[in-house]
């Protein structure tokens, strides 16, 4: 972090961020330098999110993964950086990356860290969502945070604020329409929502019949290491059930992420019946679960309503996440009818769709992250809403695109 001056945009205002994942505290560490006084707010730990994946290897490389002023925060603080093309697990992102980046922070007289404290909710000081629609007075009206944390409940202020909360806390539902499956709900947990350390989870899964839900990377993750547990548990079974009615993956041509093309050569060759010990079933969603003694019998239907029974021990779900749009809800956001993230940019991601490669994007401009309530912006993987693409060299930009319209806006208002 550099000296701050007087002169610098910032001038001690106070920027609220929700959530320390990789995008937060990242967002952290520039405006700091950009002058802010910083409160970032984690309902958890820093990087808890990735921490549910830290058995996981990344796709991109830390050359993408991490910022240049990161980098050199913690070359400044001695500690020692892994080679750019060199791709981490998250496990490692977070041991030698992101926790030694918020030690950092900490030392920074201007930057507090609520750690297990949860925003709960945000408005604005003496504003109702409907109240002085495009008037300026209203960014002269501090946002209000609702917060819970280990003291209890309480009310801080900011002038500006960042949503950077992910997604990863709503994984959406198995069945029709992105509706939970009829019994899904009554399981009570017991369908697991994420990709699972599969030798931690040993007992729970070697020799099982395992049903996997979901066409995406995660879903070929998860696949890949079940196809592994099956080397040395030859009778763990594994379903595949999907939603796509060809091959689920595009393999990109030349693609320059190694670990992402072999996933989709991996998911192809499930999906074309080449992987002993896994049945694939595109083309359906999950209709009905019932418990029937130790078992779990499922109904699976595809779009015409042919269905077919499976009977299974273990369910996991890889079927993404959506955002949630409650934190937000007194503030004056315009969001996407379709991926509930702000309309701006998913209007520019929807213009730019059709393209396989989520490497080939680039973050759309400060101004596709403006939203009617001023001061106020959605920035990681929450602000892409349900689209998935959403990676980390995106993220980073958008703090620059976001800092960019702060500062220019210094003494406007
Ligand atoms: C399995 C997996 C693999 C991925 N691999 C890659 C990859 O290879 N390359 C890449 O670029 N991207 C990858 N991504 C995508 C993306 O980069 C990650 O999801 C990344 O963690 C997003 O960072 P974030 O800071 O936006 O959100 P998150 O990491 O989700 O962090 C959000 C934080 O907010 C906190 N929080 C939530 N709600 C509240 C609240 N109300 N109050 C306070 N705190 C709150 C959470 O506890 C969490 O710590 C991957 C994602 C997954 C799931």
């Amino acid at each position: 972090m550099n000296q701050k001056s007087s002169e610098e945009q910032g001038r001690g205002r106070r920027l609220a961020i929700i959530g320390a994942g990789p995008i937060g505290v990242e967002c952290a560490l520039r405006a700091l330098d950009e002058g802010f006084n910083v409160a970032l707010y984690e309902a958890k730990m820093p990087g808890a999110h990735v921490r549910t994946w830290s058995h996981v290897t990344f796709f991109s490389p830390w050359s993408l993964n991490r910022s240049a002023r990161g980098v050199a925060t913690l070359q400044a603080a001695g500690v020692e950086l892994a080679p750019d093309e060199d791709v981490p697990t998250g496990a490692q992102y977070l041991d030698a990356y992101l926790e030694p980046l918020v030690e950092a922070l900490k030392r920074d007289t201007h930057f507090q860290l609520f750690e297990q404290t949860r925003v709960l909710g945000v408005s604005r000081v003496r504003a109702l969502k409907g109240d002085l629609l495009a008037n300026p007075k209203r960014a002269r009206r501090p946002f209000l945070l609702r917060v819970s944390g280990p003291e209890g409940e309480r009310f801080d202020e900011a002038d500006v604020l960042i949503d950077a909360s992910g997604v990863l806390e709503n994984p959406n539902r198995l069945g029709p329409g992105g509706l939970a499956a009829i019994g899904e709900e009554a399981l009570n947990g017991e369908v697991i929502r994420a990709i699972p350390d599969v030798e931690a989870q040993r007992d729970r899964l070697a020799g099982k019949r395992v049903l996997v839900v979901g066409h995406g990377h995660s879903a070929a993750t998860t696949l890949g290491a079940l196809t592994e547990l099956r080397e040395s548990a030859p009778q763990t079974h594994i379903t595949w059930a999907y939603r796509a009615e060809d091959e689920p993956f595009v393999e990109i041509e030349g693609d320059t992420l190694p670990q992402r093309l072999r996933l989709s050569r991996l998911g192809n060759a499930i999906a074309r019946g080449e992987v002993s010990g896994v049945d694939p079933v595109g083309g359906v969603f999950v209709e009905r679960i019932t418990r029937e003694d130790c078992a779990l019998r499922v109904v699976l239907a595809d779009e015409q309503g042919t269905t077919r029974e499976i009977e299974v021990d273990r369910i996991i779900a890889n079927v993404g996440y959506h955002p949630d749009t409650s934190l937000t809800s007194e503030l004056q956001v315009h969001l996407c009818y379709a991926s509930d993230g702000p309309m701006k940019l998913a209007a520019s991601l929807l213009a730019s769709a059709g393209n396989a490669d989520c490497l080939a994007q680039s973050s759309a401009g400060p101004e596709v992250l403006k939203n009617p309530e001023p001061e106020f912006f959605v920035l990681g993987t929450k602000s892409y809403g349900r689209n998935p693409n959403f990676l980390l060299k995106i993220g980073l930009e958008q703090i620059d695109d976001v800092m960019t319209l702060l500062t220019q806006k210094e003494g406007d208002v």
